[in-house]
């Protein structure tokens, strides 16, 4: 079930004349793994050509020491993708480019709306049958590029067309371009490498290569990287929406994000929890490797002693292919197992990042009460996600999330677990230390800054209301609603 909810893509480029460009690339692609695990792919050009080597895998699957050595050059984009609905298939492999293409593309993110360059690109006879946003970014500068323009022309001339979330490194004969979109709903940053630089989804990718971080390109910037050194671009004027989900779930915890270190700001959720549920109980568990950090930060702030009560197998990855339905259904106890010396006999915590569809915590109860659990109480790192993301992780189905079906108690009930709670939106927010403005938080509030065009008009009010949550006024079945937050009650209930 978690194979069809994939949130798509890191990123990586290098422009650094006499270094090994795709070893660089190699490191920093697997460094942001966690990103993207179908398939991964190296666009190299040596200043007169591009060459590219993609297939399905992990990073470590995908290059062997030969692939790598016939990509030589002093620039390089690589790409790590998590493949949108539909699983996965080599067709719509990044960087996306042509045998001697004149410019390859990876993107992090995800354009809900494509008509407009679907539309230009029609009216000028290029066939747009069967290719996905990336691909159709792609082909909009090649058209403009084979005019004759720049690429720094051609990426002014086709920004206006692309709406959605996107996080760009395009490579051409003799430059690198990173391009992120007015809203930063993506994070991408540069970092310095002797006399070249590196540009990444994450700055964990950026230590992993011994560069040096330098800065985040600005949402709306677009940093060219060529002969003449680094040459900013403001495109359009920055908004700040990070997607707050990087926070909760996505990055790396080594990570930072607006100056944040992600393993802090995960800590903060953990203490926040602690603050806001009162909880008897003797251990508290992550569910790991995500919620490490804040059950760390539940342990600390609640007094509650930390164990590791379940044991991951690090080798089963997202990608994993179950052979027969009936190992499919065990596929919590092929990745969790109890340990149960921690478990017997306790009134456990468990801390999750997140509940999305609410299978994993489902099974997990159950496991855990085999253990020998006495109470079984699951706190939520997040609050209740119970909207649709339409910026880079492929959650389109609204149904699919179970806050938007069920209220919190029908959830815990679902579940099984002798309580749960969530953490609220605003203990969330000030676990950031940043405003919420900076913020793209439509996983929890509905409310969307970019354009998602139709789609819109199927979002519902979801079932498990927030208190402390403003849910945006927006269309349903097309007609216009509001949803109403309760102002007053407790964001929790204790125990
Ligand atoms: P679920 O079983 O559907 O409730 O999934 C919840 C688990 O999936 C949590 O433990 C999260 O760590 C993880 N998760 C959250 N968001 C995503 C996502 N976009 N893609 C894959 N896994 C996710």
């Amino acid at each position: 079930m978690e194979e069809k909810l994939n949130h798509k893509c890191g990123i990586f480029g290098v422009y650094a004349r006499g270094m090994d460009v795709a070893r660089l690339t190699y490191f920093g692609l697997y460094a942001l793994q966690h990103r993207g695990q179908e398939s991964s792919g190296i666009a190299v050009s040596n200043g007169k050509k591009i060459v590219t080597h993609k297939r399905i895998g992990l990073v470590a699957q995908v290059y062997a020491e030969d692939d790598l050595k016939k990509l030589r050059g002093y620039i390089a984009i690589g790409h790590n993708r998590y493949s949108t609905s539909g699983g996965i298939h080599d067709a719509h492999m990044q960087p996306v480019a042509q045998p001697d293409d004149i410019v390859a593309l990876a993107h992090n993110g995800n354009l809900p709306v494509i008509e407009p360059i679907k539309k230009f690109l029609s009216s000028h006879g290029i066939s747009t049958h069967g290719h996905n946003d990336s691909e159709l970014m792609q082909l909009l500068l090649k058209f403009y590029l084979v005019k004759g323009m720049s690429i720094e022309e051609a990426v002014k001339k086709s920004f206006p067309l692309f709406t959605g979330s996107f996080c760009l490194l395009i490579l051409t004969k003799d430059k690198l371009v990173a391009v992120r979109d007015t809203f930063g709903i993506r994070p991408l940053s540069i970092g310095k490498l002797n006399g070249g630089y590196v540009v990444s989804s994450e700055t964990c990718a950026i230590d992993t290569v011994s560069a040096h971080f330098v800065r985040d390109v600005a949402p709306g910037e677009m940093v060219v990287f060529s002969s003449r050194g680094m040459v900013s671009h403001m495109l359009s004027e920055s908004k700040q929406k990070l997607d707050i989900f990087e926070f909760v779930y996505f990055a790396r915890p080594d990570s930072v994000l607006l100056g944040q270190r992600v393993h802090e700001v995960r800590k903060n959720l953990g203490r926040l929890l602690a603050q806001e549920v009162k909880v008897s109980a003797d251990v508290v568990i992550p569910v790991p490797d995500s919620s490490i950090p804040a059950a760390i930060g539940f342990s600390e702030e609640s007094s509650i002693p930390f164990d590791f009560g379940l044991v991951k197998n690090r080798y089963i990855g997202r990608t994993f292919i179950m052979p027969e339905q009936r190992l499919r259904d065990h596929s919590v106890q092929m990745k969790l197992n109890p340990v149960k010396s921690v478990i017997e006999g306790k009134r456990i915590v468990v801390i999750d990042d997140s509940i999305v569809r609410g299978t994993t915590l489902k099974k997990l109860v159950t496991m855990l009460r085999h253990a020998g659990a006495k109470k079984v109480h699951i706190l939520s790192s997040c609050p209740p996600v119970c909207f649709p993301d339409f910026y880079g992780i492929d959650t389109p189905s609204q149904k699919e999330l179970i806050a938007s079906q069920k209220t919190v108690s029908e959830i815990e009930k679902f579940i099984g677990a002798d309580s749960l709670h969530y953490l609220s939106y605003k203990g969330l927010i000030s676990a950031t230390n940043l405003p919420e403005e900076v913020f793209c938080t439509s996983c929890f509030t509905g409310d969307y800054p970019i354009d998602i065009g139709k789609q819109k008009n199927y979002i519902k009010i979801p079932k498990a209301k927030i208190p402390d949550i403003a849910f945006k006024t927006f269309v349903t079945n097309n007609k216009k609603q509001s949803l109403h937050p309760k102002k007053s009650g407790p964001s929790m209930h204790t125990l």
